[in-house]
């Protein structure tokens, strides 16, 4: 269905499909701006629905219960990529999807995402499609070793996927990946990761937030800042290939481009995330607009926010793991006044799983880092 591309003015009502984290912080930003939200996920009591005016708890595949829910709002958006096509086209009969199902069916998929970007000539880490044994096998032999082996489908914090240091590991890593296609990328012996959320409008224009270094642990984020600490004309380069994805994925929304830096300070694209992205909750605190705003001013056809970061800041996740000696002593991270906590409203506390995050800003990233690693560490005082 064509909608039209007239402003969706608070007041008005938007629906979340998902319940997560991500649901809660944009929950958070369209209520401050007088918007409705609703939520639909099979969970209930949700880091969402907490904080929204209705929470729907159905299935993804009662396609009756989304075609309910999509008429009751003026637009529809998504906190997470797996929902199913056919949930984004039941809904999209009933108001608009932003960002679309189609922008969801490519980056759902790893091959589909890595054959769009390559298409677009855009950066990325050179990779090839495997289905085989024999085709791991001669993959290995033009990349040579290491290489990354990936699932095509569903994976996300290096959830299926698995390094291969000889060819003789292949056989066993394609029988543990346990998968009929996957995707197998040359290893990049990169010197940071870091990543560019950015939004575009109904009108086309897209802003991009200043560029944010991240670094993990065990696969999941554990610390951002930002500035990265990369030239200025790095930072710029990212910026504008973000934008570029944006524009020819035909994104209205909000956008993260997770990056590569080279040793040689070039850039290669890892991976896209349509919606919000855990880096850019630093934006909340740091930036004239916070990434979730900017999500519902693109999806609801308002001028785009000023992206300005205004002091360096640092991130850092708060997961499960961080309630493994009893509950965390918040008073002591919150001791230093330049700390903000955000907790998500999970009840149960398991080890990897996000639960909440601190944010800082100082005068330096250096500083900022230091004072969320130190509110991190003071969380968990009476352990040491
Ligand atoms: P992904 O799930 O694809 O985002 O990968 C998770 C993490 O694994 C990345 O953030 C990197 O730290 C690492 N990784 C993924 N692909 C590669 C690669 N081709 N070369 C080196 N490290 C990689």
């Amino acid at each position: 269905m064509k909608y039209d591309s007239a402003p969706i003015l608070p007041g008005s009502t938007i629906g979340v499909l998902g319940s997560g984290q991500l649901g809660r912080m944009f929950a958070i930003a369209a209520r401050r701006m007088g918007y409705r939200v609703h939520t639909f996920s099979p969970d209930s009591d949700t880091p969402t629905g907490q904080v929204a005016d209705r929470e729907v708890t159905a299935s993804y595949d009662d396609l009756d219960a989304v075609r309910e829910f999509a008429s009751q709002v003026s637009v529809v958006t998504f906190e997470f990529e797996n929902v199913p096509a056919a949930t984004a086209a039941a809904a999209g009969a009933h108001a608009p999807v932003r960002p679309s199902g189609e922008v969801l069916h490519t980056t759902q998929h790893r091959l589909r995402e890595k054959t769009f970007l390559a298409g677009a000539r855009l950066p990325i880490t050179p990779f090839t499609r495997v289905t085989s044994l024999t085709e791991l096998m001669e993959g290995l032999v033009a990349f040579g070793c290491p290489a990354i082996l990936k699932t095509a489908g569903w994976g996300y914090d290096g959830k299926g996927q698995i390094r291969i240091d000889s060819r003789e590991e292949a056989r066993a890593a394609w029988k543990k990946l346990a998968t009929s296609e996957a995707v197998l990328e040359a290893f990049v012996d990169f010197r940071l990761e870091a990543s560019v959320v950015a939004a575009r409008g109904l009108d086309g224009r897209s802003v991009a937030f200043p560029m944010i270094e991240n670094s993990h642990s065990h696969h999941i984020l554990d610390l951002s800042v930002c500035p990265a600490r990369i030239p200025v004309a790095t930072q710029r380069a990212g910026e504008e290939l973000a934008r570029r994805v944006l524009e020819k994925l035909d994104v209205v929304g909000v956008l993260c481009v997770e990056f590569f830096v080279t040793e040689g300070g070039g850039l290669l694209i890892n991976e896209l995330a349509p919606r919000p992205h855990n880096s850019g909750h630093l934006t909340i605190d740091a930036c004239v607009t916070c990434q979730f705003e900017q999500q519902v001013r693109a999806i609801c056809g308002l001028p785009l926010g000023d992206t300005e970061l205004l002091r360096p800041t640092a991130m850092a996740n708060l997961l499960g793991d961080v309630w493994s000696g009893g509950e965390p002593d918040w008073a002591a991270a919150c001791s230093d006044p330049c700390v903000k906590l955000h907790l998500y409203g999970k009840a149960e506390a398991r080890p990897g799983r996000k639960m909440g995050h601190l944010t800082a800003l100082g005068t330096t990233v250096e500083a900022a880092a230091e004072s969320v690693a130190q509110a991190r560490r003071a969380l968990q005082r009476q352990l040491q």
